[in-house]
This record gives C-alpha cells, sequence and structure tokens, in this order.
C-alpha cells in the first residue's frame, strides 16, 4: 500500500471515530435534557394546552410565528394573544371582524393586531378548505415533492386566503415566512418539529408527515453549535445551513433526524456559547468533547483559524 493510501485510510478512521464521538455527545445531550423543565418555558407548552385538533394547529401557528427575541417576553405576547382570542380559536377565526375585535390594541414588536388577525384568519381558511393545516402541507408534498417548495405554496396559501399580501407593514412581510426566499424559515421549521415529530413529551406528531423529511429549524444557538461540532462549515443562518446541518444528524438517524433540536437548541440558550474556549461559559457544555475549540482532535486548522486552544 502506498503512503498516500496508508493516509487516506488513516484519515477514514479517523473520521469514522470522530464521528461516533459525535453521535455519543448527542444523544448524552439529548438524553440528559430536562425535557418537562425545558417545555415551561418554550412556546411549544402552549400548544400542549389545547386538546382540539384544529385549535392546535392553529396555536402552534401562532405561538410559532412570534418564536424569536427574549423568550419570556414572546411567551407572554403569545399568553395574550391565546386570552383574547378566546378558548374557541377555530371558531373565532371564522368570524375575521370578530377577531380583529378582540386583538385590538395587541402588539408584538413589528407585529400589529392586524397582522396577527390577517395570518390567523388565513389560515383558517386555508385549514377548513383542505380538512387541516397538516393536510393542506401534505398535499403540497405530494404535489411538489420538496419540503422547501410545499412549504412556500402552504404560506402563499395562507397569505393569499388572509389578507397578509395587501398589508405593507413589516410585520404582515415577517410573520410567516418565505422559505423560497432563502432564509432559514426557522419558525415554520419550528412548528413542523412540533406538528410532525413522534409525541415524545415536546412535539406532538399530528401531521401526516414523514419526520425524515424535516429541516432543522437554525436560530443563531443551533447555528454556532452546528458550526462548533462541525455539522456545518457555514456561519449564517440561512436555509442551505438548516440543510446543512439536518444532512449531517441524517447520519444519525436517517429517519428523525431532527430529534436532536430540542435538547441542541437548549443547551445552547442555556450556556450562550461563546463560540471560543472559555472555561466558565463553556463548563458543562455537552458538546465539549466534540467542540472544534476542545477538541484537540479535530483538525488543526479549524481549531487554530478560529480562534481554539
Ligand atoms: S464547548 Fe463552549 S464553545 Fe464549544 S459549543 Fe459548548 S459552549 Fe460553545
Amino acid at each position: 500500500m502506498g503512503a498516500r493510501a496508508r493516509q487516506a485510510e488513516q484519515e477514514e478512521r479517523e473520521e469514522s471515530a470522530r464521528q461516533e464521538r459525535l453521535r455519543e455527545a448527542l444523544d448524552a445531550v439529548r438524553a440528559r435534557c430536562a425535557v418537562e423543565e425545558r417545555r415551561a418555558s418554550d412556546p411549544v407548552e402552549f400548544v400542549h394546552r389545547v386538546e382540539d385538533p384544529e385549535d392546535r394547529e392553529l396555536v402552534a401557528l401562532i405561538a410559532s410565528s412570534m418564536a424569536f427575541g427574549n423568550v419570556k417576553a414572546l411567551r407572554a405576547k403569545i399568553a395574550d394573544a391565546l386570552e383574547r382570542l378566546g378558548p374557541d380559536l377555530s371558531r373565532v377565526a371564522d368570524d375575521p371582524e370578530a377577531v380583529r375585535a378582540r386583538l385590538e390594541g395587541w402588539k408584538h414588536r413589528v407585529y400589529t393586531a392586524g397582522d396577527l388577525a390577517c395570518l390567523l384568519v388565513g389560515a383558517r381558511r386555508v385549514q377548513r378548505e383542505a380538512g387541516s393545516l397538516g393536510a393542506a402541507l401534505a398535499a403540497e408534498m405530494q404535489r411538489t415533492g420538496t419540503l422547501r417548495e410545499a412549504l412556500t405554496a402552504w404560506t402563499h396559501a395562507i397569505r393569499n386566503a388572509g389578507g397578509l399580501d395587501q398589508r405593507l407593514t413589516r410585520g404582515a412581510a415577517h410573520i410567516l415566512a418565505d422559505p423560497g426566499k432563502g432564509s432559514a424559515a426557522k419558525r415554520l421549521l419550528l412548528m413542523l418539529r412540533w406538528m410532525v415529530r413522534p409525541a415524545d413529551g415536546v412535539d406532538l406528531g399530528l401531521w401526516p408527515i414523514p419526520p425524515r423529511a424535516l429541516v432543522i429549524p437554525v436560530d443563531v444557538h443551533i447555528q454556532k453549535l452546528g458550526y462548533n461540532i462541525g455539522l456545518t462549515d457555514r456561519q449564517t443562518t440561512s436555509w442551505k445551513t438548516a440543510e446543512e446541518i439536518t444532512a449531517a444528524l441524517r447520519r444519525f438517524d436517517p429517519e428523525d433526524p431532527v430529534k436532536y433540536d430540542f435538547a441542541l437548541c437548549h443547551l445552547g440558550m442555556l450556556q450562550r456559547c461563546p463560540s471560543r474556549r472559555d472555561p466558565v461559559r463553556c463548563e458543562g457544555c455537552g458538546v465539549m468533547p466534540v467542540c472544534r475549540h476542545w477538541d484537540r482532535r479535530a483538525p488543526r486548522g479549524d481549531r487554530s483559524a478560529r480562534g481554539g486552544g
């Protein structure tokens, strides 16, 4: 065997050992996640409070549309909106005037009451026509064959049905992302995870879509962790980054690659990952054994070029 072949074999062995360490670290992070405690501070908790299937998916859409920024503040705004709308959400959503009246005065960051009313009314119309929002999305997946195209068509249908496209506000543009435009569409993918992944105490497994079709919702926590443990080389929160991280996770579970998302995201929130070797902030981080800032077996270029020790 020539020197080059030996080196290639050696590199293959090292990569395979690294993948095994990565799998162990991810499984350990998932196993150690205090699911109940973390769920109580997560927007998905609002979905668990509702029994009716139609109300559930509408609550999921509302809660996920606000899932960015300070979690305490966003949970307070979700709670306020849902309280104003009352317990019969789908029935109220059939009446656009009632929705507007109930939400009057509500506001959250760039979202106004009008933006939220259009989202809810549009979603309800699509829900009624297809039987459920999940059925509408599943039908788009059958038609288009890809999650991204299906989600794009699904969001367009809701926007058109509710009149979001007629509103020229920043909130109307932001409240329902268009995955076709290249953004990570984190809030939409988060809602999908809730509704599609098998029920596990966090996700609810309600929609007829296979979990293997999911793409991970990438926010700054997932992007940083994904980069630091070598799931992606991208340093932006884009759809491409989400696809790359998902493809890397598929090696560990092809049928359910997004199962690591909840635990990883909450780990990122708790650690406030500094993306550098910081003994205080990194203490207790479950992915430290495979973090490029700590793993001495990581490629030297990775550690030195990015500030590692
Ligand atoms: S060990 Fe530190 S730098 Fe690495 S992922 Fe964890 S918190 Fe971030």
